[in-house]
């Protein structure tokens, strides 16, 4: 533990689920971490105090991602508040969590909700990106939350699907421009995991034996399954892996 120490880390969508996950390990990896969140500031203040309980240092983050001005926000709240702890405007780790989900087939997939879900999902981390690297120094870190989904066909997460390709997209590309600065770019693809995101789908035990089923540990993915995988890409141990999907799906469908 204390890896992390002297670094300052955001974490998009950090009030709940995977994201409240990560910003406590990496928090309790020493890192002072900024908690993003869009609206709920209730959760979002769950989180701080959860990191603070344990001993760990944060602040909360306002900013809704997908609309105009979203990324001028986000980093404005971000550096009064890096300020507020007395700590500079860099930023060493970014992890780019938000998402939203919709599930349609293509025969009732309407294009108001495809724009929203590429707006939050793919120009949103893409552009955070862009701000994040004027405060980035060499050996910083960039992890992308991608999905399971960007590499199975699942016809009823179609728009959700190509939004994370694109992710993973942007994950490869920016590993090689960024490599000669020792910035690794890295993306973390969870299968099921136990949040509110798709919470419908296991609404029943049998539903959920089935999803258990799909990973060779027969079980759901918990958040922590998947910040101890972000809080290892974010440490210097992880500087020789750039550029990489690391399927974080417990196995699923081996
Ligand atoms: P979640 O429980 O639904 O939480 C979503 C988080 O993102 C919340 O903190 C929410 O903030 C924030 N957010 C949502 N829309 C936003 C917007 N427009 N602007 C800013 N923030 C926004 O999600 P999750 O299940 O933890 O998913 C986290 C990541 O893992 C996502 O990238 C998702 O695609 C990926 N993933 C999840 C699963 C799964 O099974 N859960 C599987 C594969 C991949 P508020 O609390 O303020 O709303």
């Amino acid at each position: 533990m204390g890896s992390l120490r002297g670094r300052t880390a955001l974490v998009t969508g950090a009030s709940r689920g995977i994201g409240r996950g990560i910003a406590r390990r990496l928090a309790a990896d020493g890192a002072l971490v900024a908690v993003h969140y869009a609206s709920n500031e209730e959760a979002a203040e769950r989180t701080v105090a959860a990191i603070r309980d344990d001993g760990g240092r944060c602040f909360p983050v306002r900013a809704e991602l997908g609309v105009d001005g979203d990324v001028g926000a986000l980093f404005a709240a971000f550096d009064a508040g890096a300020r507020g702890q007395g700590a500079g405007p860099e930023l060493d780790i970014l992890v780019n969590n938000a998402a939203v989900s919709i599930s349609s087939r293509i025969a009732d997939l309407r294009a108001e909700d495809f724009d929203r879900l590429i707006a939050v999902n793919t120009r949103a981390p893409l552009f955070v990106i862009q701000e994040a690297l004027k405060r980035m120094g060499d050996g910083g870190r960039i992890v992308n939350i991608s999905s399971a989904a960007s590499r199975r066909a699942l016809p009823r997460t179609l728009a959700y699907s190509m939004s994370k390709g694109a992710v993973d997209s942007l994950t490869r590309t920016l590993a090689e421009e960024l490599g000669p600065r020792g910035i690794t770019v890295n993306a973390v693809a969870p299968g099921f995991v136990e949040t509110e995101m798709n919470s419908s789908r296991r609404a029943t035990e049998e539903a959920r034996s089935a999803i258990a089923a799909l990973s060779a540990f027969d079980r759901i993915g918990r958040p922590e399954d998947i910040a101890d995988i972000v809080a290892f890409l974010a440490s210097d141990d992880s500087r020789w892996i750039t550029g990489q999907y690391i399927d974080a799906t417990g196995g699923s469908k081996l």
